[in-house]
C-alpha cells in the first residue's frame, strides 16, 4: 500500500509538473504580444510617509490582465522571464510605462517618488544599464524621485558586481532600497558596504510584530540599525490599525500595506492622493 502511494504520489506530482511546464511555456509565448496589446499594466501602492503623515512615494507592481487567463499575478510570470531572458525587455517596458505616469502625475502637481523593481538578473547587465541611462535623461522625470528596489538575495548573489551596479544608479541619481530585508543573507558588514537609502523590512516580519513579542524586537532593532547606518525604514505589508501603530511608535519613517491603500491603477492612485490632499487641507 505504501508502494502504491508513493506511486501516484510520484504521477500526480509529474503531471503537475508537466502542466506548469506547459503552462509556464504558453505563458512566456504570449508575453510579448500582451506587451503590444497592452495586457502589461503597472498598478502603483501608495507608501505613507509617518513623519509627515502623506503618502510621498508608491511602488509599481506589475500585473498581466490576460482576456483568456484572466488576472495573472507578478509571482507567476516574473520568475519565469527571468529565467527565460525576458526580463531585461519586460522591465524596460515597465520603467517606459512607469516614466510615462510619473511625468502625468507631476504635471498634475504630485511630487511623488516612485520605486521600481529591479530582478538580480539586470543589475550585471550592461546593456539593461544603458538603456536605463538613456531612458533617464530623455525622460522629464528627476532621477532624484526613482527608487530601484532590490531584493536583499539579489545583492548577495554576487556581492561585487551588486556594489557596482548600485554605484551606478546612484550616480545617476536615482535612489536604492532593499527589498524583502530579513529573508536573506546579508551580513551587517556587507549591509554597510552597500550604497543604499532605503531599507524595507519584510511582511512576513512585520505582519505581526504588534502581536508577537519575538517579532516586535526584531522589527524594532532592524528599525534602529537601518537609522545608525543614515537609512530611512520602510514597513511593508501593514494590515491593520493597531499594526500601524506600532510602527509609528517604533520609529519607522514609511509605511506600505493593504490596511493604507492596495495596489491601484493610475486613475485611482490620483483618486486617492487627491482625496488625501483635500482631506489635509
Ligand atoms: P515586493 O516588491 O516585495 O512587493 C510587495 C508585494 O506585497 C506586492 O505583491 C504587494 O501587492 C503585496 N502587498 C502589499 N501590501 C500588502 C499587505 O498588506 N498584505 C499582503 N498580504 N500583501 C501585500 P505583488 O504585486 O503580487 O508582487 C509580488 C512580487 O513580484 C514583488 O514583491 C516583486 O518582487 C515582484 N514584482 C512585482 N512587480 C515587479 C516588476 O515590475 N519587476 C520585477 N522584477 N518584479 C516585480
Ligand atoms: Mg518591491
Ligand atoms: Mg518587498
Ligand atoms: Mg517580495
Amino acid at each position: 500500500a505504501e508502494q502504491a502511494e508513493a506511486a501516484s504520489l510520484f504521477w500526480t506530482r509529474s503531471a503537475a509538473r508537466h502542466d506548469d511546464l506547459e503552462r509556464a511555456l504558453s505563458l512566456m509565448s504570449d508575453l510579448d504580444d500582451a506587451m503590444t496589446a497592452g495586457h502589461i499594466e503597472v498598478f502603483y501602492q501608495p507608501k505613507l510617509s509617518l513623519t509627515v503623515d502623506a503618502v510621498t512615494s508608491v511602488e509599481a507592481l506589475v500585473r498581466w490582465r490576460d482576456p483568456e487567463r484572466g488576472f495573472i499575478g507578478p509571482d507567476q510570470f516574473i520568475p519565469l522571464a527571468e529565467k527565460s531572458g525576458r526580463i531585461e525587455k519586460l522591465t524596460l517596458y515597465i520603467f517606459d510605462g512607469v516614466l510615462h505616469d510619473a511625468a502625468a502625475w507631476r504635471a498634475r502637481g504630485h511630487d511623488l517618488a516612485v520605486g521600481i523593481n529591479i530582478s538580480a538578473t539586470l543589475l550585471t547587465s550592461r546593456s539593461f544599464n544603458d538603456a536605463i541611462e538613456r531612458r533617464i535623461a530623455a525622460s522629464p522625470v528627476p532621477p532624484a524621485t526613482l527608487i530601484f528596489e532590490v531584493t536583499e538575495s539579489a545583492a548577495m548573489d554576487d556581492p561585487d558586481a551588486a556594489v557596482a551596479a548600485l554605484r551606478r544608479y546612484r550616480d545617476l541619481g536615482v535612489a536604492v532600497s532593499m527589498d524583502d530585508y530579513g529573508t536573506g543573507q546579508c551580513t551587517l558588514s556587507y549591509l554597510q558596504l552597500l550604497p543604499l537609502n532605503e531599507l524595507k523590512i519584510d511582511r512576513s516580519f512585520v505582519q505581526f510584530a504588534h502581536t508577537n513579542h519575538h517579532d516586535a524586537i526584531l522589527v524594532r532593532s532592524t528599525i534602529d540599525l537601518a537609522h545608525s547606518l543614515g537609512l530611512k525604514v520602510v514597513a511593508e505589508g501593514i494590515e491593520d490599525a493597531e499594526c500601524l501603530h506600532f510602527l509609528r511608535a517604533s520609529g519607522c519613517d514609511m509605511a506600505q500595506g493593504y490596511h493604507i491603500s492596495r495596489p491601484t491603477p493610475f486613475a485611482e492612485l490620483m483618486t486617492f492622493v487627491e482625496h488625501r490632499k483635500a482631506a489635509a487641507a
